[in-house]
């Protein structure tokens, strides 16, 4: 098997504390595999006036699998060229459409899959003459089926519940992903249907989340929703995230951003960059063993050692070095 090249973006505020910690974890779970550390963000844009540098885009690009931390700085909220445009142009070039948010804890167990590179955050914006500032949100029918058959195959893999969320009795672009939904589902007999409204489904999320297997939808939808499904299932710090295209390399982060006010005070929680990268052993790499070894450290390490925001004293690098513990216990490092 040729050797896998992981780019490891470490990116701004908590990133570098919590990409050190996956660093650690990818050495010893796959110490023949190619780390390569590049620029994104607002540690880019501070080191070459560009949030994405040509030099990462290719790294990129040729990967196996990308491991990101969070991008953004207040410094640039202000500014035209700001970090999380990187972000973008990184998830529209790999073309990272499916973007899987698993929320999962006690009875909970919800895969939230978020159409990630359409609507309106990449659609047409300005301003007219007269002031008016606008966004646009435009959807193709080969972007909705692409997405929607993401979610059938995953809910068939899983409980066979599919909810598809939208806004039907507002939006065109919804009733174009609700048609595109209804024409698919006799091609996956197995798999049961149901249509929400995303106000209806956020209220559903918050008070009885246990009912979802697989939630599909759109870009905006998705992104405010998987928050809230992070928040239901223990908070931001241990939410992770797969972003994948058709082919080409995957996209792995954690969803919480780039905490500022917690940044280099070793108080972040690595949990959600540690199950990030079990995604990426899984999903990037195709190494289920190694994924599953991972994510029984990350939870035998949690069950002892806790970072503020679990009410805990640990430090992250406290939690990296509790769940390597955990791993060698596990035997899970011999695993060929
Ligand atoms: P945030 O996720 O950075 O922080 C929200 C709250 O959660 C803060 O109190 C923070 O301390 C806490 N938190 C987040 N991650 C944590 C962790 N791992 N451990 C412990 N506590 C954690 O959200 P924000 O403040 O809205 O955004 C800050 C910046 O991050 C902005 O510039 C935003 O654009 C960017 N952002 C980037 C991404 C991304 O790169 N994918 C995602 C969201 C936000």
């Amino acid at each position: 098997m040729p050797t896998s090249r992981i780019v490891l973006l470490a990116g701004d505020g908590i990133g570098p504390e919590i990409a050190r910690e996956a660093r650690l974890v990818l050495e010893v779970l796959v110490p023949d595999a190619q780390l390569d550390e590049q620029l994104i963000g607002a540690a880019a844009i501070r080191a070459t006036g560009e949030p994405l540098p040509a030099d990462s885009l290719d790294a990129c690009r040729g990967a196996t699998a990308v491991l990101k931390g969070p991008v953004g700085d207040p410094e640039f909220d202000a500014a035209d060229v700001r970090p999380e445009q990187g972000l973008l142009a990184l998830r529209a070039a790999l073309d990272t459409y499916a973007n899987l948010r698993p929320a999962v804890q006690g009875g909970v167990d919800v895969l939230i899959v978020r159409e990630l590179v359409g609507g309106l955050y990449f659609g047409a914006r300005g301003t007219r003459e007269d002031g008016t500032v606008f966004d646009t949100c435009e959807y193709h029918p080969r972007q909705v089926e692409r997405i929607v058959r993401r979610g059938f195959e995953l809910a068939r893999g899983r409980r066979g519940h599919l909810t598809s969320v939208d806004k039907a009795n507002v939006l065109e672009t919804s009733r174009l992903w609700r048609r595109i939904v209804d024409r698919m589902a006799p091609s996956y007999p197995d798999v049961t249907v149901e249509h929400m409204l995303v106000d209806n489904a956020a209220m559903q999320l918050a008070t009885t989340p246990q009912q979802f297997d697989v939630l599909v939808t759109e870009n905006m939808f998705g992104d405010i929703l998987s928050d809230l499904a992070a928040a239901v299932t223990g908070g931001l710090g241990l939410a992770p995230s797969a972003s994948l295209s058709d082919g080409g390399p995957g996209l792995f982060e954690p969803v919480h951003g780039s905490a500022h006010d917690i940044a280099g005070r070793g108080a972040a929680n690595p949990t959600a960059m540690l199950r990030s990268t079990a995604l990426l052993l899984e999903h990037g790499l195709g190494l289920r063993d190694r994924a599953a070894a991972l994510t029984r450290a990350i939870d035998g390490a949690l069950a002892t050692v806790r970072t503020p925001d679990l009410g805990g004293t640990a430090t992250t690098s406290d939690l990296g070095a509790a769940v390597r513990e955990q791993l060698a216990v596990d035997g899970a490092v011999a695993v060929s």
